[in-house]
């Protein structure tokens, strides 16, 4: 057999695994060997991808050079990659992410380039403009992606303000921009680019309009929003991925680009029908116009209560319901919430988690990190499993969240939130609210439950504030 059957042969086997990755993370229980799954597929995909590589290049005066700067790639790469998961927080990850896609988006831009400068490698002049084609599209998708996860970035790690650019004429500058892109590109396919200084110049205006459109689309959109945005970079990187798979002639590429492009669209689906906005909706944006924090409308006092008074209300009901939210993330509270759990459901107490589908800055985020705190999987519940059951539940424990539980998505149709479902807390007996401050959450909008008769207030860091009931609890 020679080498390209092999490669080919590994190619598949990685593509399998990628597929049967996904389908492990979609479940707690199977999210560990899904992990497993994803990290042998890409060992299985790199080896390949190498043994080709230093097949192929038997036929170059460089051989060696190629080979050395390839592992020195692969070296740099993964020890970088190891270096960064290592040390990353939980909280930090989300920014993580955006980091990582906005690789990919560069990658696709610089995979794109090289087509363009080696030309097709075609005699027929239609499949030259099929490459023609790829390389303009490709290198659209990845500088998109590029500059709109760096935004991302810089937005999720609060370098940069997280509310919504709002230029006038947002929506025209971005379908005006993409009917741009479409032109420019038939332009572009319709000239011989091999060699052509005009196609260089025309391929640079092409990259400066994708740069500048993923950095205004995702600059314009804010607040509450940015859960969709990112993984709507999640898909857009993917299919940056596969535009790349087109150019290189790389078959896995194109699968793996399909598969993340097509789960990130799937996913941001999924949050976007949790949010109950429509995709064209949250891109054109609007939702994260944040009214100010202290918008002069006069909800009345807030009440504070102290570590021990919650230990002694907890200790008299009997059902609990816990809410976390990012400042739980933020606290690290998650080990002490667990033991609380765990001492509470010793005396006999019912205690659920309900969780919101954007809770925290990460899809999923909230259940990663109960997870990791060895909170029982069956107890932590979807926030449509556990809405129903808030009137007949004693105390609630919001723990760092705020916009997920705030009542005015539900009842004021003027709020910047209006119309997201929100865990509706308000309707049990007695609700604790943990944060160090009367500060708006991420969408910056001010919360009515804090003012609600039933609502008092826990003041201080969540991770110290229950660590303080755990031990009055005894
Ligand atoms: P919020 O951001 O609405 O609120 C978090 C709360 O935690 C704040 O009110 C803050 O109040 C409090 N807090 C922060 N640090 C601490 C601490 N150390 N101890 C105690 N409290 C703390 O969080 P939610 O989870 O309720 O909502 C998530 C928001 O983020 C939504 O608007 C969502 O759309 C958005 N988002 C979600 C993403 C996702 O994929 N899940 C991605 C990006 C954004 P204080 O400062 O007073 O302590």
């Amino acid at each position: 057999m020679d080498i390209d059957s092999i490669t080919g042969a590994a190619y598949i086997v990685a593509a399998l695994l990628f597929i049967l990755s996904l389908a492990g993370l979609s479940k707690h229980e199977t999210a560990k060997s899904g992990l497993t799954f994803g990290i042998v597929g890409m060992a299985v995909a790199l080896v390949a991808t190498i043994v080709g590589v230093i097949d192929v290049s038997e036929f170059l005066d460089n051989r060696a050079l190629v080979i050395i700067l390839m592992l020195a790639a692969v070296g740099v790469g993964g020890a970088i990659g190891l270096w960064r998961a290592k040390i990353v927080e939980m909280t930090g990850m989300p920014e993580l992410i955006a980091m990582l896609h906005s690789f990919v988006g560069l990658a696709a831009v610089a995979i794109g380039w090289n087509g363009h400068v080696l030309g097709s490698h075609e005699s027929m002049d239609s499949l030259v403009n099929i490459h023609e084609a790829e390389v303009a599209i490709g290198i659209f998708i990845g500088a998109v992606t590029f500059t709109g996860s760096i935004v991302a970035n810089l937005k999720l790690s609060a370098r940069m303000n997280s509310a919504p650019l709002m230029l006038p004429g947002k929506n025209f500058i971005n379908v005006g921009s993409l009917v741009l892109f479409a032109i420019l590109t038939g332009v572009y396919v319709s000239m011989d680019t091999y060699d052509n200084t005009s196609a260089d110049i025309l391929l640079g205006v092409i990259t400066l309009l994708a740069l500048a459109l993923g950095w205004h689309l995702v600059a314009s959109i804010g607040g509450g929003d940015m859960p969709v945005v990112v993984s709507m970079l999640n898909s857009y990187s993917g299919w940056a991925a596969a535009a790349s798979g087109f150019l290189l002639n790389n078959d896995l590429l194109i699968v793996t680009g399909a598969l993340v492009g097509s789960s990130g669209a799937y996913l941001s689906y999924i949050m976007c029908k949790a949010m109950n906005r429509s995709f064209i909706s949250v891109i054109a944006g609007g939702f994260g116009i944040a009214a100010p924090a202290g918008d002069d409308k006069d909800y009345g006092e807030h009440r504070e209560i102290q570590a021990d008074a919650v230990a002694e209300l907890l200790s008299n009901a009997s059902s609990v319901v816990i809410t976390p939210g990012y400042g739980m993330a933020v606290a690290q509270a998650q080990y002490p919430v667990a033991d609380l759990t765990a001492k509470l459901r010793a005396k006999g107490i019912d205690v659920r988690f309900g969780i919101h589908p954007v809770a925290g800055r990460l899809p999923g985020h909230m259940n990663v990190l109960l997870a990791e705190a060895k909170v029982p999987y069956d107890i932590v519940l979807e926030m449509d499993e556990i809405n129903d059951d808030f009137p007949e539940t004693d105390v609630v424990l919001v723990i760092g969240a705020n916009d997920t539980v705030n009542p005015a998505a539900s009842e004021d149709p003027t709020s910047p939130i209006a119309g997201m479902p929100v865990l509706e807390v308000w309707n049990a007996k007695d609700v604790i609210v943990f944060k160090r401050s009367m500060a708006a959450g991420y969408a910056g909008v001010q919360n009515p439950l804090f003012f609600r008769e039933n609502s008092q207030m826990l003041f201080g860091d969540a991770k110290d504030r229950v660590e303080d009931i755990v031990r009055a609890l005894g």
